[in-house]
């Protein structure tokens, strides 16, 4: 069908009058970009490039400024990894121990599993932008993030689900490829229907390596969903964006209070936040933030 070959792509489509839905997307640019923000090391670039892709794929589930953020929190030297992602297809996020280095598995591939670990959660937040946030758990199956929110889906929100998110590291450490889909059922759907997408699921093979034929997101679709009226719903390029700026930053250091604001003039000379989503410093000075401290003390007498 399409002929896009590069870039990130994402669908969002239904088939079966609805009772299979279907997001997929392309993410080999933004799983780059977020290696050369956050310096990473292959088995963490393919960590949060499949978490990234994640959280692409359940942002297309949201309307509006709704945000999904993702949260995995395992047993594993990688320590915490958190991704975010919107309607918008914007997506950031970062892990906590980006220069990680493990040797590979049995079958010669980047140990994602054992960088995240095997014990622990997966959370799920959907942030509408009103003061509650719903978040949702579930224990972790394998740390390869994938089966993880496979499991999720089911747990947690009642949704048989197939997921696969796939990153592909190079030689030299970069990006070769990324991307993945989310397969769900709605209520009313049959067991030859569930067969039939099992097999073509297996026929795919590894999603990482799906785009190397020249395919695209679109071929993807078609591959899952031939001969079951899939309709396009949205389509759109998902990219990593941090939308972080200095006025938030202030907002929140403000939030700590007068002393504390004092005690980092005093002692550090002023502030020096640095963002985790995209690594960016956002710096303030010491007479920015004595005045911050006298309207706080205004404020509170
Ligand atoms: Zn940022």
């Amino acid at each position: 069908m399409g002929v896009t070959t590069k870039g990130d792509e994402l669908i969002r489509a239904t088939a079966q009058e609805g009772m299979v839905r279907l997001i997929c997307a392309r993410t080999t640019e933004l799983a780059g970009r977020a290696r050369e923000l956050h310096g990473t090391w292959p088995v963490p670039t393919a960590a949060l490039g499949r978490a990234l892709t994640a959280a692409a794929l359940l942002g297309a589930l949201q309307k509006n400024d709704e945000k999904m953020t993702l949260r995995i929190l395992g047993d594993g030297p990688l320590g915490a990894v958190v991704a975010q992602g919107d309607a918008k297809g914007r997506v950031r996020g970062y892990v906590q121990h980006p220069e990680l280095e493990l040797p590979p598995t049995a079958e010669g591939k980047l140990d994602v599993g054992g960088a995240v670990g095997r014990q622990g959660h997966i959370h799920v937040t959907r942030d509408m932008g009103l003061k509650e946030a719903y978040t949702g758990s579930a224990e972790l199956v394998s740390g390869e993030i994938a089966e993880d929110l496979t499991r999720y889906f089911l747990i947690s929100e009642q949704t048989p689900s197939a997921v696969a998110l796939g990153v592909l590291v190079d030689v030299d450490g970069s990006v070769m490829s990324a991307g993945g889909f989310m397969l769900q059922l709605m209520p009313g759907a049959d067991d030859t229907m569930i067969d039939q997408l099992e097999a073509r699921i297996a026929r795919i093979g590894p999603i990482s390596q799906y785009w190397s034929t020249g395919k695209n997101a679109c071929d993807l679709m078609e591959d899952l969903l031939e001969g079951m009226e899939p309709k396009v719903l949205a389509s759109y390029q998902p990219e990593y964006f941090c939308g972080c700026d200095r006025e938030r930053v202030a907002v929140l250091l403000k939030s700590l209070g007068a002393d504390e604001l004092a005690d980092m003039r005093e002692t550090q000379g002023g502030a020096e936040v640095c963002c985790h989503f995209c690594s960016q410093a956002h710096y303030f000075g010491p007479d920015e933030l004595q005045a911050w401290e006298q309207e706080l003390r205004c404020k509170a007498e």
